[in-house]
């Protein structure tokens, strides 16, 4: 990495930084350093997923597990732990609130991390580089035997993180799912996703009933990629992404990573006779970015300026994606710019046919892929699927079988290959269990703030219409982005809409939507 490469820290920041000789400056100077390796291993873990040649892979696994070593040995050492408890000594009065705030995330990190050994550690994160690989192999060749051994592993990893990590009598999936949602349980998802299955459930039968189908073929006409990428980043620039802090690239799954401040990376993947699937999952991935931008620069590397929960996350990605990216105000202002871009395949279509095109609702096999309404009942599966799996009562071998089960009983389709069902998403090959709710989270805390927002701020689709997006940026840079981890999810929500996290939001959205385009 060069020299121009490094992440700029204010000056005023890192000259206090170097000058605060107490407990408290010295262990915030070894928080930003940490991230600094973080924010290393995330260049790479891009790298890997976009321009890394196939061959590079035992190397980049190596790469990674030096430094994810590296970075456990320094966080979980004598010298952090020392200057931990001195810290925490010098502010045990509590009146500096973002002290506070940082050393309670400091400490229960902390306490996370020195439960695991540090071989147990770079295991864990080169098994994850090694599966990935394997998984992109099966996925390609829809083999999921390529996969197998390598879930069985991840899986037995991730029992003995529970067993490490958990205290007496924990859960767990709830030891799990506390590393992306902190504070959420196992239980209380089965709670908030069936009421929401069941009220799913009903609408999927309402719009089957309607028996109209949306003319979703006007979407899957011939769309140039070099006119997709085009319109993804004029809607990208447009909803406040600053392209000079960041980049859009292509990867098998899009994602959005935050290398650290100035450097926001997002990724997407363009099919010419499918321009749904590029535009939506750019302005997806906006949302992701538009928070990791939107981060307070000056509390880089510490909680206060880290996100709070992956469900927050989502809620920032589904905003834009669904509550804005597919509302006809957006519309408005967007359509010319794509009967611009696409004249031969735009000339005979009426703005509202695309409208419908684009709110689809329809049973499909592909979670990225799918609805806003059917989407929920595919988090749904997984969550059941990867319970079963870390308790021991599912076998890998036996998950396409269960898979292709459970996606008749939910939504009534039926994966016609492996590639197409248990193999397309990446996140149970890198370790990610007890990840996926957060996405249906997401949707709801993503809900509940837009209503909010919109409460306050009056007319918002007025300013879509003219391609304004400054006024509803501003209200969740301000109630969420630059809060880092002040609040705990929850709060954040209380705090923004008044209201306890509800799953009523969402559902009105919903009910709203599939009366406007399916109702009689
Ligand atoms: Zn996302």
């Amino acid at each position: 990495m060069s020299e121009q490469d490094q992440v700029q820290l204010p000056e005023g920041e890192a000259a206090a930084s170097l000058t605060d000789s107490s407990a408290y400056g010295r262990l915030l100077q070894e928080s930003k350093e940490l991230a600094l390796l973080g924010s290393a291993m995330g260049v790479l873990g891009w790298d890997e997923q976009t321009y890394m040649p196939p061959g590079a892979t035992s190397l980049r696994a190596q790469q990674v597990s030096l430094l994810a070593r590296l970075t456990h040995e320094r966080h979980t050492g004598s010298r952090y732990a020392d200057l931990l408890m001195q810290a925490e000594e010098e502010h045990r009065s509590g009146t500096d609130a973002d002290a506070a705030v940082n050393l309670k995330h400091w400490r229960r990190d902390f306490d996370r991390a020195v439960k695991l050994p540090a071989e147990f550690v770079e295991e864990l994160s080169s098994t994850a580089v090694m599966s990935e690989h394997a998984w992109t192999q099966a996925r390609r060749n829809n083999s999921f035997s390529v996969f197998e051994p390598y879930l069985g592993k991840i899986i037995e990893l991730k029992q003995r993180e529970v067993d490490y990590v958990g205290g007496p009598g924990a859960v767990a999936y709830d030891t799990l799912l506390d590393e992306y949602e902190p504070g959420m349980t196992a239980a209380r998802l089965r709670e908030i996703f069936s009421e929401l299955r069941g009220e799913l459930v009903k609408l999927v039968a309402a719009v089957r009933d309607s028996g109209r189908q949306a003319p979703r073929h006007l979407a899957w006409r011939t769309f140039p990629l070099r006119g997709q990428e085009a319109v993804a980043k004029r809607a990208a620039a447009a909803v406040g992404f600053d392209f000079s802090q960041g980049r859009l690239d292509v990867s098998a799954h899009p994602f959005c990573a935050f290398i650290g401040p100035g450097d926001t990376r997002m990724t997407t993947r363009y099919d010419e006779k499918d321009i749904s699937n590029s535009f939506f999952s750019v302005l997806h991935e906006t949302g992701h970015g538009l928070y990791d931008q939107g981060i307070p620069v000056e509390h880089f590397g510490t909680p206060l300026g880290d996100f709070v929960s992956l469900g927050i996350h989502e809620s920032q990605s589904r905003t834009w994606e669904n509550l804005v990216g597919r509302s006809e105000a957006f519309w408005q202002w967007m359509w010319p710019l794509f009967q611009k871009e696409f004249p031969e395949a735009l000339k005979d279509v009426e703005l509202a046919d695309w409208m419908f095109a684009i709110n689809n609702v329809e049973p499909s096999l592909i979670r990225t892929e799918s609805d806003e309404v059917t989407y929920n009942l595919h988090i749904i599966l997984r969550f059941e699927l990867e319970q079963a799996l870390l308790a021991g009562d599912l076998k890998p071998k036996d998950l396409p079988g269960e898979w292709n089960s459970a996606m008749e009983a939910m939504l009534g389709v039926t994966p016609d290959s492996d590639a197409n069902g248990c193999l397309q998403d990446i996140h149970w090959s890198g370790g990610g269990i007890g990840y996926f709710p957060t996405y249906t989270l997401g949707n709801l805390i993503g809900a509940q703030l837009f209503e909010a927002a919109q409460d306050q701020l009056g007319d918002l689709q007025g300013d879509f219409a003219r391609g304004d997006f400054s006024r509803l940026l501003g209200w969740l840079r301000e109630q969420i982005h630059t809060q880092g981890k002040r609040y705990t999810a929850e709060e954040l929500v209380k705090r923004s809409t008044g209201k306890p996290l509800s799953a009523d939001p969402l559902l009105r959205h919903l009910h709203k939507k599939v009366e406007r385009y399916y109702g009689s």
